[in-house]
């Protein structure tokens, strides 16, 4: 197993690895760049299928968050963390504070958040172990209600992307009467289609989950839809908030939506598919943009948590998307191309 010439390496600056024998925790920090700040990004538990994977994953994910701090307008870099193991059975306090010492271990080059596999508890009891930790709310969050979940300000950010790429795509400010088709109405589907539906827009959904459907058709009048058709509705957008590599050689031919924003990680299968859903005339809202409400969320607490500059913050993904969308049509090029090029022009200049 290579790291150097590892087909996911990118110059990252640091690559650690550890095992603690007590806890059996077995981990990897990837921090990609520090260059505007420390490297913030989830730490992801996975029973990974060894340590290759794993390693793939972490190079991976870690570059992603230089990307999308970047065009966040964050004073931060990317970095990520993954430990192996499944989260419902070999994960234990004694493995989860092994991890904040671990953390701690990087002095700050490295900030750890939730992710797939860990959430707000275990990142408090790394908090025992590390002042290193991001998506935590302080006690004057805690006091105003808030939980330090950034579902919220992800689904108000998303909506502010949907707005964005509607008039961009199709001249329209007013979304009383916009269609659209959302995937997944989980933590930030379900708040998404809130949004949606204040707004005025008619809504389909659909999720593997029944209870989450049904509570969007009744609350919002929502239209529950098959999971297998939500993709080719003939709607104005297409909204994945679910699972990654939706946007496919298969689904893209059928997609009707001419604007696809959602809130969905890694929503491309493969490079070729930015370029493709430009050959079809969709408008596609690079994922790790629309979906920033998340990560800026978690500087805010960090800083200090103020509402309206949250919100001033959320507003400006609207901007960064049309100012992506206007150079994607200059250039004829995929809107991911072009937003991989905005963000390397600020973090690595
Ligand atoms: P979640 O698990 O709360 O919701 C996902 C929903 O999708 C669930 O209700 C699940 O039942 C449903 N689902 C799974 N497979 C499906 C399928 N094949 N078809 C239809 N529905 C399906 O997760 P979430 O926090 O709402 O995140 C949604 C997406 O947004 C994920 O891709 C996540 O990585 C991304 N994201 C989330 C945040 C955040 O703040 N939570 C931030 C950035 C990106």
């Amino acid at each position: 197993m290579s790291v150097f010439s590892h087909s996911e390496f990118d110059g990252h600056e640091r690559v650690v690895f550890h095992h603690d024998a007590a806890s059996g925790l077995r981990a990897i920090i990837a921090v990609h760049s520090t260059r505007l700040g420390c490297g913030l990004g989830g730490c992801r538990m996975f029973p990974y299928a060894g340590d290759a994977e794993a390693l793939t994953d972490v190079l991976r994910l870690s570059r992603g968050m230089s990307y999308k701090a970047a065009l966040a307008g964050l004073p931060q870099g990317g970095g990520k963390s993954v430990i192996l193991g499944d989260p419902r059975r070999d994960k234990t306090p004694a493995l989860i504070r092994a991890m904040g010492r671990f953390v701690d271990s990087l002095g700050g080059a490295y900030v750890v958040a939730e992710d797939s596999g860990t959430g707000v508890a275990d990142i408090r009891l790394m908090a025992e172990h590390t002042r290193h930790v991001g998506g935590l709310a302080d006690a004057a969050s805690i006091a105003a209600g808030r939980t330090g979940d950034p579902s919220p300000s992800t689904a108000l950010g998303t909506f502010i992307g949907i707005a964005a790429a509607v008039r961009f795509a199709l001249g329209r400010r007013d979304l009383r009467g916009l269609r659209v088709a959302i995937q997944g109405v989980g933590n930030v589907g379900y708040r998404l289609a809130r949004h949606l539906h204040e707004a005025g827009a008619q809504l389909w959904v659909t999720d593997l989950h029944a209870p989450s459907v049904a509570r969007a058709v009744s609350e919002f009048g929502a239209t529950a839809v098959a999971m297998d058709a939500i993709h080719a509705l003939e709607v104005d957008v297409f909204a994945p908030c679910a699972l990654g590599a939706v946007l496919n050689a298969q689904s893209i031919p059928q997609i009707r939506a001419p604007v696809i924003a959602g809130a969905a990680n890694n929503q491309l299968a493969t490079p070729a598919d930015g370029q493709r859903l430009l050959d079809h005339g969709l408008l596609y809202a690079p994922d790790y943009v629309i979906n920033a409400g998340g990560i800026i969320d978690i500087h805010h607490e960090r800083i200090g948590y103020d509402a309206s500059a949250v919100e001033a913050h959320l507003a400006r993904i609207g901007d960064t998307l049309t100012a992506i969308f206007e150079r994607a049509r200059t250039e004829r090029q995929p809107t991911g191309v072009i937003a991989d090029a905005m963000a390397e022009a600020i973090f690595r200049t």
